[in-house]
């Protein structure tokens, strides 16, 4: 628009240009030259209006430019500048002869150089009308504009082609929607960029791929999950967990190139995406240096130092279809490593997915069986070794999946995967508190024993949910044990130390199932106050017939007693196994041999301590 009116003005200036005034001629020819004279004075009046139409008229179109905010430029091919619209020099801080001495060119983000050398080609080869283009321009302070400007020929008859330029400030604009694109593409516990982000980056750079022939190296994602960093945000509060996510953002970043992108995937999860990568080993090993940055030195959490492992997944490009894919396996192969246990890396293969598919079948069943009140507990006998007498009962949890029961080690596990455990925690610790409540009524003094297992500890309410289930179903505490399997102590050794420190106050007693794998230290079961340790089956199953097994045994037995701690050996099967435990001094048992776990009518048949009868 500007462009055709700026034209028109100028071709109406040269077309207005004087002719020369007639000589004089004899009087013959006077009245011709009268009629010629009046018409000239006529032309120079024509002419003196037409000026001043001009003269406002550009004016008018410098009154435009100025009202306009734009910048407009006329401009030779070489970029030097043939006309400026006033105030442009002061738009960007300069004074009008800075402009005038170079080329504009001199003033382009060189970066942005090559696109309008693209422009001024466009317009050598035909005649282009109108192109757009942003460009960064250089103001009189350092700092660089960005601008948006519209670029059309401008031809003048007798004169070079020129081009006019558009252009307006679009700094603020540009900065606003990178204030926009931030937010939306960034994470702000870490600062890192968010999983959207990490999604366009990964389906871009594959696209990129595809599309170039001489791509060799691989695309490749990590996946990492802090262990266990659930529980100290429940119980450091999630100020102090940002701030942990925090200091592993930058440890992470600390270890990778310019040719990874390190995202926030969400809650203590982080994806690397990395490019170009020559061989599969490269990343192999930079996840396992990811995974040691982390574990290597303690988070400092208020004015506590936190041990922290990671779980890490790696795919590669290769075994997926898409970016989306690509990023699934990772995560993927994290739940598979984490599965085998905190601080491991796996790499994808097809057949997890397969296995994570029916885990996630089998986490879905067990909500539904849960609310379906298709599960049910058995008990097992603990009886003295001494008396023979049953003064315990362990409750064990068991499923009636379509009519099949279901041991604890067919689902369990998915339970605490999908945190279904602390419901159904909560449910058995009811069932068999109501239970041993009403037998305890009938006159027999009998205690009852329920597992917990870590998630269960850790989860938030724990401590109260327990009070609340004595008080609602009458229990004495003092009835109650807890039992807690040794690597509760590992997985976040203060935190599970002091919930269970809580629960002893509550007056519960607590005991430690599976004890002699070698996880809990002496230490820890002094610290702890535990009343009960219980025996690992596999010790009982080898006892008389493995030297090592047998003195270690005998040892377990003797610390118990020294420490005032009561022992329960588990899993006793034969009657030689019997004697022995009775020599080693072991107070109490639990077995096949005295009783299989059983139905609560079971147990009923059993009151008055029939089930050691055979002992
Ligand atoms: P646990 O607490 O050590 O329970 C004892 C396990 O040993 C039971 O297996 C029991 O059936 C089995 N057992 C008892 N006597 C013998 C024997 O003489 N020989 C052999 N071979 N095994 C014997 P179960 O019921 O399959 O439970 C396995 C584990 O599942 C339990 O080990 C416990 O850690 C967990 N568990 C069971 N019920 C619950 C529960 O309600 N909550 C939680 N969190 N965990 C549970
Ligand atoms: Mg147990
Ligand atoms: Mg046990």
């Amino acid at each position: 628009m500007g462009s055709v009116f700026l034209a028109t003005v100028v071709l109406t200036v040269a077309a207005l240009r004087l002719p020369d005034v007639a000589p004089v001629m004899p009087l013959a020819a006077g009245t011709a030259v009268l009629v010629l004279l009046l018409r000239v004075v006529g032309m120079l009046e024509e002419n003196s209006t037409l000026a001043r139409m001009v003269r406002n008229r550009e004016g008018h179109f410098n009154e435009l430019a100025r009202n306009s905010g734009d910048v407009i430029l006329v401009l030779d091919r070489d970029g030097g500048v043939h006309y400026m619209s006033p105030g442009t020099a002061e738009a960007f801080g300069y004074r009008l002869d800075d402009v005038l001495a170079a080329p504009v060119t001199t003033l382009i983000h060189p970066e942005d150089l090559a696109r309008t050398k693209a422009v001024t080609k466009l317009f050598t080869e035909r005649a282009s009308q109108g192109v757009h283009l942003r460009l960064r321009v250089r103001a009189a302070d350092g700092t660089w504009r960005h601008t948006s400007s519209t670029i059309s020929l401008y031809e003048q008859p007798g004169e070079p082609d020129r081009l006019l330029v558009t252009t307006s400030d679009i700094s603020a604009q540009v900065a606003l929607q990178d204030e926009v694109q931030h937010l939306t593409f960034h994470d702000g516990v870490t600062g890192l960029p968010n999983r959207a982000y990490l999604e366009e980056r990964a389906s871009d750079v594959l696209a990129h791929r595809a599309m170039s022939e001489d791509a060799t190296g691989d695309v490749a994602v990590i996946f990492l999950d802090l262990d266990g960093f659930t529980a100290v945000n429940d119980s450091a509060g999630h100020v102090r967990g940002d701030h942990m996510l925090g200091q592993a953002a930058r440890r992470l970043r600390g270890e990778l190139g310019t040719d990874a992108t390190l995202a926030r995937w969400g809650g203590d999860e982080f994806a690397v995406l990395v490019e170009d990568v020559p061989e599969a080993q490269r990343v192999v090993d930079l996840a396992e240096r990811l995974g040691r940055v982390i574990a290597s030195e303690p988070f400092q959490v208020a004015d506590r130092d936190i041990l922290l492992t990671a779980s890490i997944g790696v795919a590669f490009v290769d075994a997926a279809t898409d970016s989306g894919e690509l990023l699934r396996n990772a995560d993927v192969a994290m739940t598979r490593a984490k599965e085998r246990g905190a601080g491991n890396v796996e790499v994808y293969a097809a057949h997890m997915h397969d296995m994570v598919v029916s885990r996630l079948e089998l986490q879905i069943r067990l909500r539904q069986a849960l609310a379906n009140s298709e599960f049910f507990l058995e008990y097992q006998p603990v009886v003295d070794l001494g008396t023979s007498q049953v003064n315990a009962v362990e409750a064990l949890v068991r499923w009636d999946r379509d009519g099949e029961a279901l041991g604890p080690a067919e689902f369990l596990g998915a339970a605490e995967e999908s945190g279904l455990i602390v419901p159904l925690g909560e449910w058995i610790l009811r069932e068999a508190c109501e239970k041993v409540a009403v037998w305890r009524v009938s006159d027999w003094d009998i205690g009852l024993s329920v597992n917990l297992s870590v998630k269960q500890v850790l989860s938030p309410r724990f401590v109260e949910t327990i009070e609340g289930v004595l008080a609602e179903t009458g229990l004495p505490a003092e009835v109650l044990t807890l039992e807690v399997d040794e690597e509760v102590l590992l997985d976040d050794e203060d935190d599970a130390v002091a919930r269970l420190g809580e629960l002893r106050e509550l007056g519960v007693r607590l005991a430690i199932d599976d004890y002699g794998m070698g996880y809990a230290s002496l230490a820890h079961l002094r610290e702890l106050s535990v009343d009960a340790i219980k025996i690992d089956p596999s010790f009982i199953a080898d006892l008389g017939r493995d030297d090592t097994v047998t003195l270690l045994t005998h040892t377990i037995i003797q610390l118990g007693r020294d420490l005032g701690v009561q022992v329960v050996a588990e899993g006793i099967e034969r009657p030689e196994q019997l004697e022995q435990l009775r020599v080693m001094g072991c107070d109490h048992g639990q077995g096949f041999l005295v009783a299989r776990p059983m139905a609560a009518s079971g147990v009923e048949a059993l009151v008055g301590g029939e089930a050691g009868a055979h002992l």
